[in-house]
């Protein structure tokens, strides 16, 4: 593992990101904007048996869409700085909403640690939480934590540097959408990653989801790539497939699939 390790902290707004980042850090943190964006950007160091750990504070999403620029700001983040984990804190009272943007970290395909945060707000709630039976079902690590009284920081913290050392990645294939969708994920996907269109950059599932849902932003990306008559004539042909098959835009079957 290198000396210099990065942690970004991602999840909806409201989850208590900015309390955990702030638990994590103590006080040496510096505040400033994205280049170009006037979104705010949090950055604290730590030190931690020896090692030294950048911590980023990413704006509060609730989907990885090009839809607001706090959605631009975190996806790219994630894919052209690369930190070693991602911490997705999620709002454990309302798991239903925050699970929705858990889905498409592990689609990217990145080391993730799911923070279930806010366990003293279930719990008054009556929620029973397994969280042994999610880390399996998601086959990503899951801990939890009371960020606001200080509950969990500590395996927190153990658990990230754990996955940042075993490079440990989520896996995106755990999600299916249904057998006429993840036909066109499987052969999209492949098309894009035995051509290495992402470069290693993120997963080729990733990017055939992002294609299927028409995110503008990619297929603009896309539009500009040397294969990109194939995979658009690829793509356009599954999203009709897909559309004639369900009677609707792929992009909300896909959207729907990921709540359910
Ligand atoms: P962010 O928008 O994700 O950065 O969320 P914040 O860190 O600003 O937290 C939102 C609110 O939730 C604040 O009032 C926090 O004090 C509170 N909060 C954070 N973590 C917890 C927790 O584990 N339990 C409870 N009850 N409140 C929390
Ligand atoms: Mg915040």
């Amino acid at each position: 593992m290198s000396n210099n390790i990065t942690i970004a902290i991602a999840g909806n707004p409201n989850s208590g990101k900015t309390t955990l980042f702030n638990a994590i850090t103590g006080s040496r943190q510096h505040v400033g904007n994205y280049p170009g964006v006037t979104v705010e950007k949090k950055e604290g160091k730590f030190k931690y048996e020896g090692k030294e750990i950048k911590v980023i504070d990413l704006p509060g999403t609730y989907s990885l869409s090009p839809y607001s620029i706090e959605e631009i700001v975190t996806r790219n983040f994630i894919i052209e700085e690369k930190p070693d984990v991602i911490i997705d804190v999620i709002d454990a009272s309302n798991l239903e909403r925050n699970l929705y943007l858990a889905l498409q970290f592990i689609e990217l395909e990145i080391p993730l640690l799911l923070v279930f945060n806010m366990m003293d707000f279930a719990t008054s709630q009556g929620y029973k939480i397994n969280i042994k039976l999610i880390e399996k079902l998601l086959d990503t690590p899951v801990v939890t934590a009371i960020a606001s009284k200080g509950e969990g920081i500590e395996y927190v913290i153990k658990s990230a540097l754990s996955l940042a050392k075993n490079k440990k990645k989520a896996r995106g294939n755990m999600i299916k959408y249904s057998k006429e969708i993840d036909k066109y994920i499987n052969i999209l996907s492949n098309f894009l990653s035995s051509n290495n269109v992402t470069e290693g950059r993120y997963s080729g599932r990733w990017l055939a989801i992002k294609l299927l849902e028409k995110d503008t932003e990619i297929t603009g990306e896309i539009k500009k790539h040397k294969l990109s008559e194939e995979i658009m004539a690829k793509v356009s042909e599954a999203r009709e497939d897909i559309k004639k098959f369900f009677n609707e835009e792929p992009e909300n079957i896909i959207s729907d699939r990921r709540y359910g």
